[in-house]
C-alpha cells in the first residue's frame, strides 16, 4: 500500500522485497548454468511461445476485452497477430543471427582473423505498459530469449486481466527457470529497481522512464526506453479526391481505430493549411460515423478508456473553456461505460494541456497553418516525437521533412504500419525514447556483440617492445 510508504516497517513490502530478491537470485543462477545459450533452448522457447499464443487466442482476446474493451479483430490485428509473426520470424532466423560474423583485418595485423560474436547480456528486466498489454510484454520477451537471456517481466498493473493471464500462462509454456513474471504496481517496481540487472527494457511514460534510468545508472545497467509523445500528422493538400479520401480514412483508423487513441504511435494532432481544414474535418466526421455508427456509446468496435483515472485525466483536458469551445465534433463522455466519443477540435489554444502533453485518448486537434511547410517549425518547437506521419505527394517536401525534423520514424502516406514492419527498427529519439527493437534489432538490443581477435604465435615485430634502441627504431 503506497500510503504506508513512510512507515518504518511494512511487512507486506518486506515480503515483496524478499520475493523479488529470491526471484532475481534464481534467475541469475540459472543464467550461469549456460543452458539458455544454446540454439536448441532458444528455438524451443520460441516454439513454446508460439504454442502459447495459438492455444490461448480466445483467452488473450477475452483478457484484452476485459481490460480495454478491444474488439477481437483489433486484438488479433494489433497484438496476437504481431506476436505470432514476431515469434515465427525469430524462430526462422535465430540461428543465423547467433552465428559469428567475420570481420576483415587490416594488413598491419597479419596474420590474424577477426569475428563479431553476439552473446546474451544475462538477467533482463522488462516493464510493459497497459495499452498493448500482450504484444508489449511478449515482443520484448521474444527478443530477450532469442538472444539467450533470462527474463523477469513486470506487466502493467493497469491491465489486470492481461497481467494475470501472463503470470498464469507463461510458466506453463516457457522454461519457468528462465522466464518469470512479477505482478504489481509502483511499489513492486521500486523493489525490482533495487537489484542489479544486465539490461532493463521499459515501455511507458517519460516520467517513470527517468526513475528507471536513474536506478539503472547505479549499476551501469543499459536501458532501452520505449516512450511516447505527441505524434503529428502533416496533411498536405492532395488534389486528387480519392487520395484525399484515403488519407483521411487512414487518419481516422490511426486515431480512433487503435485502442481509441491510447497508443504511443497513434496520431496526436493533425497539421493542415487553413483553407483545407473544413474539407478535412467534414471527411473526418464522415469516416468516424461510417466506422463507429451514430450511437457510438453502443459501438462494439471502439475500445474503452482503460480506467477511471485515465478517463478523468482525459475529461480534464476538455475542461479549459477555450479548449471546450474549439470542439467541432463529439465531446460526449459516459463514465459508467468508460466511453469517450471520438472528438475533433479545431485550433485549441497551443498553450493548453491538450497541446502541450501527450493526449493518449480519443481527441484529435486539427491545427491550421498558413503554409504546410510551416508544420516543420511547429513540430520542431516540441519534443522529438516517436513518429511523424505526412500525407503528401510532394517529393521536395518529403525530403525537407526527413532532413529538417527529428523523430523515431517518418511514415509517408500511411499510419501505424511501421510497428509491424520488422525490417525497420522501432524506437524513439530524445523524449520519445532510447534504443530500438523488432526483428533482428530486438536480438541486437538484448545482445552484446563481442569482438574476438585470433592471432598466432609467429611473425614477431620487435620494435613494439622496449628498449627502443637505435637498431630497433631503424628496423
Ligand atoms: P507508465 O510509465 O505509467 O508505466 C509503465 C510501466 O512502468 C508499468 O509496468 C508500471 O507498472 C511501471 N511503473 C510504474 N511506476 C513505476 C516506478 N515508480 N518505477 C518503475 N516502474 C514503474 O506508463 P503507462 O501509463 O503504462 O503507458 C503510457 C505511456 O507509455 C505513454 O506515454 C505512451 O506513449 C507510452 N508507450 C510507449 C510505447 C512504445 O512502444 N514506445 C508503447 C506503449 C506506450
Amino acid at each position: 500500500n503506497n500510503n504506508n510508504k513512510n512507515q518504518h516497517i511494512d511487512p507486506r513490502m518486506n515480503n515483496i522485497g524478499m520475493e523479488v530478491e529470491e526471484t532475481v537470485r534464481e534467475l541469475r543462477q540459472y543464467f550461469k548454468t549456460g543452458k539458455t545459450k544454446s540454439v536448441a533452448w532458444r528455438k524451443n522457447q520460441l516454439q513454446a511461445l508460439l504454442n502459447l499464443v495459438h492455444e490461448n487466442e480466445d483467452a488473450i482476446s477475452k483478457a484484452l476485452y476485459q481490460d480495454l474493451g478491444k474488439h477481437p479483430v483489433e486484438a488479433y490485428r494489433d497484438e496476437i497477430g504481431g506476436v505470432e509473426k514476431s515469434a515465427q520470424s525469430s524462430l526462422n532466423s535465430v540461428e543465423k543471427w547467433m552465428a559469428p560474423k567475420k570481420s576483415s583485418m587490416p594488413l598491419l595485423f597479419f596474420p590474424a582473423k577477426g569475428e563479431l560474436l553476439p552473446e546474451p547480456l544475462g538477467v533482463v528486466l522488462i516493464f510493459s505498459s497497459w495499452n498493448f498489454p500482450i504484444v508489449l510484454a511478449l515482443d520484448p520477451i521474444i527478443g530477450a530469449i532469442s538472444a539467450g537471456n533470462v527474463v523477469l517481466i513486470k506487466p502493467s498493473e493497469q491491465a489486470p486481466a492481461c497481467s494475470s493471464f501472463l503470470a498464469n500462462t507463461l510458466p506453463r509454456y516457457l522454461d519457468s527457470n528462465a522466464v518469470k513474471v512479477v505482478e504489481g504496481g509502483g511499489d513492486v517496481c521500486e523493489k525490482l529497481l533495487l537489484h542489479k540487472f544486465d539490461k532493463i527494457f521499459f515501455t511507458g511514460s517519460p516520467r517513470v522512464a527517468s526513475i528507471v534510468m536513474t536506478s539503472a545508472a547505479r549499476n551501469l545497467t543499459p536501458v532501452t526506453l520505449e516512450l511516447g509523445g505527441k505524434c503529428p500528422a502533416i496533411f498536405d493538400h492532395l488534389s486528387n479526391p480519392s487520395d484525399f479520401k484515403m488519407a483521411v480514412k487512414r487518419i481516422v483508423g490511426a486515431k480512433w481505430g487503435i485502442c481509441s487513441g491510447q497508443a504511443c504511435i497513434g496520431i496526436d494532432y493533425v497539421l493542415v493549411e487553413e483553407k483545407y481544414s473544413s474539407e478535412l474535418i467534414e471527411l473526418l466526421k464522415k469516416f468516424v460515423r461510417r466506422f463507429y455508427g451514430d450511437n457510438m456509446v453502443e459501438s462494439k468496435v471502439l475500445s474503452r478508456i482503460v480506467n477511471k483515472q485515465h478517463f478523468q485525466r482525459l475529461c480534464n483536458l476538455l475542461k479549459d473553456p477555450l479548449v471546450a469551445a474549439s470542439i467541432v465534433h463529439g465531446g460526449s463522455v459516459d463514465e459508467a461505460n468508460l466511453f469517450i466519443e471520438p472528438t475533433i477540435l479545431l485550433d485549441p489554444p497551443l498553450d493548453a494541456e491538450i497541446m502541450t502533453e501527450e493526449i493518449f485518448g480519443p481527441f484529435l486537434p486539427v491545427i491550421t497553418v498558413n503554409k504546410i511547410q510551416e508544420s516543420i517549425e511547429f513540430i520542431n518547437s516540441k519534443p522529438k516525437p516517436l513518429a511523424i506521419y505526412a500525407f503528401t505527394k510532394d517529393e521536395t517536401f518529403k525530403r525537407k521533412i526527413v532532413s529538417e525534423t527529428s523523430s523515431g520514424s517518418v511514415i509517408f502516406n500511411d499510419t501505424l504500419v511501421q510497428f509491424l514492419c520488422d525490417t525497420l527498427p522501432f524506437g524513439g529519439v530524445g523524449q520519445s525514447g532510447i534504443g530500438r527493437y523488432h526483428g533482428k534489432f530486438s536480438f541486437d538490443t538484448f545482445s552484446h556483440e563481442k569482438a574476438v581477435m585470433h592471432r598466432y604465435l609467429c611473425l614477431e615485430i620487435e620494435p613494439r617492445y622496449p628498449p627502443w634502441n637505435k637498431f630497433k627504431l631503424e628496423f
